[in-house]
């Protein structure tokens, strides 16, 4: 079955449109300034978007990538022959900067959220270990992710099951109205012969108290699963929704509309239908009095002379 989002070889060109959406947006943004500044402004204006940029605490060589639960930097090393970016204290316990949950509706299982406001760009390492795609290891791909060197050569796999540690695994996919609030890097730890492996995962966007911390797992991990795509967030546990495109409000407001006229033809039809029923009604029963009344005088001319 399709793991969560397969990454073919980076970010800028991979296949999955979902979760690269900031990143090819990103892309964009940064060719495009050069050609605004050539070509004429004829074409719409875009917004530039900046590539996010990572916490300072996490571009510390050989120091702990993570935040305590009280929202410090953490100050440790990197554990010892570890090629994760997490001190021991936080491969076992996870990024204190986010925390696991039970969604309100338990059809969605344990979600990611944000214990506090995170800025956009703060990383977060999917790990755990690092396996050879075997038919045995396929049956309990749900969780698994691609391990990438090299952007291009592909080592196996990610396992993160059973790694509690791993809070990366709980993250939930956004539904088809929703934005996540991460993507995918193609910036990955750990080496074609080591245990554990691991790729980065970014904020794309600033995250508040409470909201979820969602990636795309890309349509394919749904269909191959048979599992319905549905929106996760909630009042509790939120996550922005993506605007309604003009084109498609387009597209709606068409569907009503052919949807009220199919609703009047058919209230026609339905009155057309019941004044035919009441006619032929209102004919039988004329026809049933005029019977009956031709009946009466056949029966009055008889007794009459019966009289005589
Ligand atoms: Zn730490």
């Amino acid at each position: 079955m399709p793991r969560k989002v397969l990454q073919q070889k980076n970010n800028s060109n991979s296949s999955n449109s979902e979760a690269s959406t900031s990143v090819s947006q990103l892309h964009k943004a940064s060719t495009g300034k050069r050609s605004n500044n050539s070509t004429s402004t004829t074409k719409k204006k875009k917004v530039s978007v900046k590539p996010p940029k990572p916490p300072a605490h996490q571009k510390r060589q050989g120091m702990c990538w993570a935040r305590k639960t009280n929202g410090a930097v953490c100050d440790q090393k990197r554990a010892k022959g570890q090629d994760i970016p997490y001190c021991k204290h936080h491969l076992r316990k996870g990024d204190g900067a986010v925390k696991v949950v039970n969604h309100p509706d338990p059809i969605h299982g344990k979600i990611l959220v944000a214990r506090y406001p995170l800025k956009r760009g703060y990383q977060f390492v999917y790990w755990g270990k690092r396996e050879r795609i075997t038919p045995e290891n396929e049956k309990n791909d749900d969780r698994q992710i691609h391990f990438f060197l090299n952007d291009f050569t592909q080592y196996g796999v990610i396992d993160p099951t059973d790694i509690d540690g791993c809070v990366m695994q709980f993250a939930a996919s956004p539904g088809k109205s929703e934005w996540p609030t991460l993507h995918t890097t193609s910036n990955h730890f750990g080496t074609s012969t080591s245990r554990t492996a691991g790729r980065s995962y970014q904020l794309i966007r600033d995250v508040k108290t409470n909201e979820q911390v969602a990636h795309s797992y890309g349509n394919e991990w749904f269909e191959g699963r048979g599992i319905k795509r549905v929106d996760v967030g909630c009042v509790k546990y939120p996550l922005p929704k993506r605007p309604i495109a003009p084109k498609t409000l387009e597209k709606i407001k068409e569907k009503q509309r052919k949807e009220r006229e199919k609703l009047k033809k058919a209230k026609e039809m339905e009155e057309a239908r019941l004044k035919r029923k009441k006619e032929r009604e209102e004919e039988r029963t004329a026809r049933d009095h005029k019977k009956q009344r031709e009946l009466r005088m056949k029966r009055r001319k008889l007794m009459n002379r019966n009289i005589a």
